[in-house]
């Protein structure tokens, strides 16, 4: 089932941009009032959430002339939600002029459970295009979307290309996709972040012809460094044996990197990090690791390592014993601006360093192979040896 929802509405003209619309001004008012009540409150949009944006889907969009993207005096204003949306839209945007692009997320932000800020909203309001990850993944933020395109901000989905071509995970069959329940994570198998790159190339283009040719070369020359991150994860991956391939992290962001590289997940969470953990999700997770000999289980650096120390205690009080790993792994959000995790391909390469270090150092075999040569970016020298004695956290 192909997602037909049009990405792009018609930008307002040059001008009204930055006007606050009655429609903005009433959401900036519910996100004061969910502020002032605290930002630990459970989230309770939920179901009305994953209502909107496929309601909005099944909208038939009004003809409307094509959209234009850069204003009369030349500026194009783009918003970023996630790090990876904002990675990827400065790697292809890289060195056009007059381009401004803000991200909202930082290092270490779990962005199921982020609520977008007034300074965020406002930003959001004044932008030609917002660039977002889709499937649910901000789940809070379908209200602020839905007023956006409503005064006709463009707002294009990352995961749009994966959905289209088929290679979206559903997390409870095919007939429940339209439903809110595919898994969100698709940029962590390299080849779906592949047809990304290319699809937004192509949309920024569009919507900026001047510069159409330096984002279409950015896609081609980033894309063949993607194809060579994804040779050297495989082989690396692939180099544990197939019985002791098991991802154990707290909540299941790894489904596609386990496709992509021949693992099996278990995630003592859901999907989304929304889902409650219980006492039976430890004990069903402990019991696992325990029958299947799993050697290593993994903090995520989104997430409070809460869960998995709960498993590890009850690992031991069935007499088992597992690592954690030497290192946290980024899931939903990427490592430090300027730092080699900071990046989609610094972010993926640590995570399978991380994964095959803490294997070894738990005795399993496992082979990394040389970084190469032709990835523009190098891994640091302190993230090629890892220490065993150091465990996270
Ligand atoms: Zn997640």
């Amino acid at each position: 089932m192909l997602n037909t929802q049009t990405l792009w509405q018609t930008l307002l003209p040059p001008g009204s941009h930055a006007r606050l619309t009655p429609t903005i001004l009433l959401l900036l008012v519910a996100t004061l009032l969910t502020t002032a009540c605290g930002r630990d409150r459970e989230p309770a949009t939920t179901e009305a959430a994953a209502e909107s944006p496929a309601a909005a889907e099944q909208q038939p969009q009004p003809d409307t002339p094509a959209p234009t993207g850069v204003r009369a005096d030349g500026t194009f204003r783009i918003v970023a939600t996630t790090t990876q949306a904002s990675d990827l839209s400065r790697i292809l945007a890289d060195g056009v002029p007059n381009i401004e692009i803000t991200p909202l997320m930082g290092a270490g932000v779990d962005p199921h459970l982020y609520q977008p800020t007034e300074s965020d909203i406002r930003a959001m309001n004044a932008a030609d295009m917002v660039v977002y990850s889709g499937l649910h993944l901000e789940g809070q933020f379908d209200a602020v979307f839905a007023a956006l395109r409503e005064q006709g901000t463009l707002i294009y989905t990352l995961s749009k290309p994966v959905k289209d071509a088929g290679f979206v995970i559903g997390g409870f069959g095919a007939d429940e996709t339209q439903s809110g329940t595919d898994d969100p994570h698709f940029w962590f198998d390299p080849r779906n972040w592949e047809l990304t790159v290319a699809d937004l190339a192509q949309t920024l283009a569009e919507l900026d012809p001047n510069n159409a040719d330096t984002y279409t070369a950015h896609a081609g020359a980033y894309n063949e460094q993607l194809r060579l991150l994804f040779t050297w994860a495989d082989e690396g991956m692939r180099s544990v044996p197939e019985a002791q391939r098991y991802l154990v992290t707290s909540h299941d962001a790894f489904q596609y990197f386990g496709a992509a590289f021949g693992w099996q997940m278990a995630g003592i969470q859901g999907i989304s990090t929304e889902d409650e953990t219980g006492v039976g999700d430890i004990q069903r997770t402990a019991q696992f690791v325990v029958d299947q000999q799993v050697p290593v289980l993994f903090v995520e650096s989104s997430i409070s390592p809460d869960t998995i120390e709960a498993v590890q205690a009850a690992i031991e009080a069935k007499g088992g014993t597992a690592r954690v790993g030497v290192r946290e792994l980024y899931s939903d959000a990427m490592g430090m601006p300027g730092t080699f995790g900071g990046t989609y391909i610094g972010m993926i390469a640590e995570n399978v360093y991380t994964i095959l270090q803490s294997y070894r150092c738990a005795g399993a075999p496992a082979t990394i192979p040389d970084w190469p040569d032709s990835i523009d970016l190098r891994p640091p020298e302190e993230l090629l040896a890892a220490n065993c004695d150091t465990e996270e956290p």
